[in-house]
């Protein structure tokens, strides 16, 4: 497949444009115009929608899109906050076929109790649970001890080459985190340095599975040298009802970073 990286003029969104020859996904259109404009330069012959999550940012903008092109919403069944309107619901393991490319779909909760993820061999369509040096939010509808679940148990077995495409971009300030939270490990200069060059029409800031779980602290709660660092000074952001060490610091750092 090929993915296209549309910047959202409507919202501070990235969304997707995914091909496979002339067959279409548009992932979370939340910028109507830009979307349409997309298909068309595309020349795409089917389109379809596919909404990782019902968070107005991500779902806000199909209504137009399918009064304009007419296409099918593709939507998780398991999402009890924040449902989505679709027209086919999909739940783990479920295959969505484009063009000659097979799409896997992953349930992924954790910012919310229906995120749906989807990838193939080498790319995977994130939404709002993997971010640059970051972690989707818990805030709105979501649950750090199921996000991580997701990060550990459920979205674990892919590969580290593999590329991942967010649904934002906040490195800059996700970066500026990991260097308050553990100065004694900074985040490495060159991704500092893409992260503050780029500009919103160059797309999102795109790393792989593996170089996050390099440096991102939220992919290295099994640490522990990070554990000992948020034991030792971030006592009151330490659930101690949490028993499992890696999961209260996942917890923590969540907490840490909605406050940062
Ligand atoms: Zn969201």
């Amino acid at each position: 497949v090929r993915v296209h990286p549309i910047a959202s003029t409507v919202s501070d969104n990235f969304f997707y444009l995914v091909t496979d020859g002339d067959d279409a996904l548009l992932v979370d259109p939340i910028d109507p115009e830009a979307a349409v404009r997309a298909i068309s330069s595309a020349g795409a012959a089917r389109v379809r929608i596919l909404t990782t999550h019902g968070h107005p940012d991500h779902v806000g903008g199909n209504a137009e899109v399918v009064s304009q092109l007419g296409c099918e919403v593709i939507a998780s069944r398991h999402a009890r906050t924040f449902p989505v309107e679709a027209d086919t619901f999909v739940g783990d393991g479920d295959v969505v076929q484009l063009g000659a490319s097979s799409l896997t779909v992953r349930h992924a909760p954790g910012h919310t109790d229906g995120h749906i993820v989807l990838h193939d061999a080498d790319h995977l369509i994130s939404g709002d649970v993997f971010f640059v040096a970051g972690a989707g939010n818990c805030r709105f509808g979501g649950d750090p001890r199921e996000l991580f679940a997701t990060f550990y148990k459920r979205l674990a077995d892919l590969p580290a080459h593999m590329t991942f495409y967010p649904g934002h971009d906040y490195a800059v300030k996700n970066l500026e985190f990991i260097q308050s939270v553990e100065p004694s490990r900074p985040p490495p200069p060159a991704r500092v340095a893409t992260a503050h060059e780029r500009s919103r029409a160059d797309g999102p800031v795109l790393t792989t599975l593996g170089e996050e779980r390099m440096y991102n602290p939220f992919h290295r709660a099994y640490d522990a040298q990070l554990q000992r660092v948020l034991e030792d000074g971030y006592v009151d952001a330490m659930d101690t009802s949490i028993a499992d060490p890696a999961e209260r610091t996942f917890c923590a750092l969540r907490a840490l970073r909605d406050r940062f």
